[in-house]
């Protein structure tokens, strides 16, 4: 199983949590929400080969955080992974969008020049900012966009410009979330659970769980668990080693 989306380090326990997921063998893309929780995270992931970091700066934290920017600069250059990154457009971050804006863009710049890295990208009600910055900077690396939740005409502009996709069982639920997962290529989708934060029934999503993400793909994209592992696990190893030839 892969969960391309994990905020790992804001699990109440994981240490526990990490060492399961390894025993499992679930590959986890381990996306922190400030760089101040880098050094700690890269201390609990020592010789988890299937589970990595990703150095990020959440853009619902920019408004207090900004000033942190320098920091996943500089360590961008030691990870392949960069996220959580990206736009909230929503009206309790409204007032810090042209920060968030200026962020996201030194990030994706940065992106550019260490030669493009694999991007975890939040899009909440600012998916077409998203893409106009991703746009811009082309050379900014592979972005996955994590629970996508666009309009399908900004999907179908999503796809032109080469983004991924990360989906969870929370947005699989959904009769939008179906709709838009139906139209993107299936070779540009991986599954996530965007935990802790995500929560189904009121209980957050754990990787663990992303079986139940290829269940509702499987009846989505109408293939059977075989041909969504499969499939899954292809997307995974192209989008790593896309990395790798940089
Ligand atoms: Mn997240």
């Amino acid at each position: 199983m892969i969960d391309f989306h994990c905020h790992i380090d804001l699990f109440p326990d994981p240490v526990s949590l990490i060492s399961e997921l390894d025993s499992l063998g679930i590959y986890v893309l381990a996306v922190t929400t400030t760089p101040k929780s880098w050094n700690h995270l890269q201390t609990l992931l020592a010789g988890r080969r299937r589970i990595k970091g990703a150095i990020g700066l959440h853009p619902e934290l920019v408004a207090e955080r900004f000033h942190e920017v320098d920091e996943v600069c500089s360590i961008l250059s030691d990870t392949p992974y960069v996220g959580e990154i990206g736009l909230d457009g929503s009206p309790h971050f409204r007032s810090s969008f042209k920060l968030q804006q200026q962020v996201f863009e030194r990030i994706l710049k940065r992106c550019t020049e260490v030669g493009g890295r694999i991007m975890s990208i939040h899009s909440r009600a600012a998916t077409s900012a998203v893409l106009n910055l991703l746009q811009i900077y082309a050379g900014a690396g592979t972005p996955v966009l994590h629970w996508f939740s666009g309009t399908e005409q900004e999907l179908e502009r999503a796809i032109k410009i080469g983004c991924w996709f990360s989906v969870g069982p929370t947005m699989l639920e959904t009769t939008k979330g179906r709709r838009l997962v139906a139209a993107m290529p299936k070779s540009r989708v991986l599954t996530e659970s965007d935990g802790p934060f995500a929560q189904m029934s009121g209980v957050s999503v754990t990787p663990t769980q992303m079986i139940l993400a290829e269940e509702l793909l499987g009846e989505i994209w109408d293939m059977s668990s075989d041909e969504i592992k499969t499939t899954l696990h292809k997307n995974l190893k192209i989008l790593v080693q896309s990395a790798k030839a940089r």
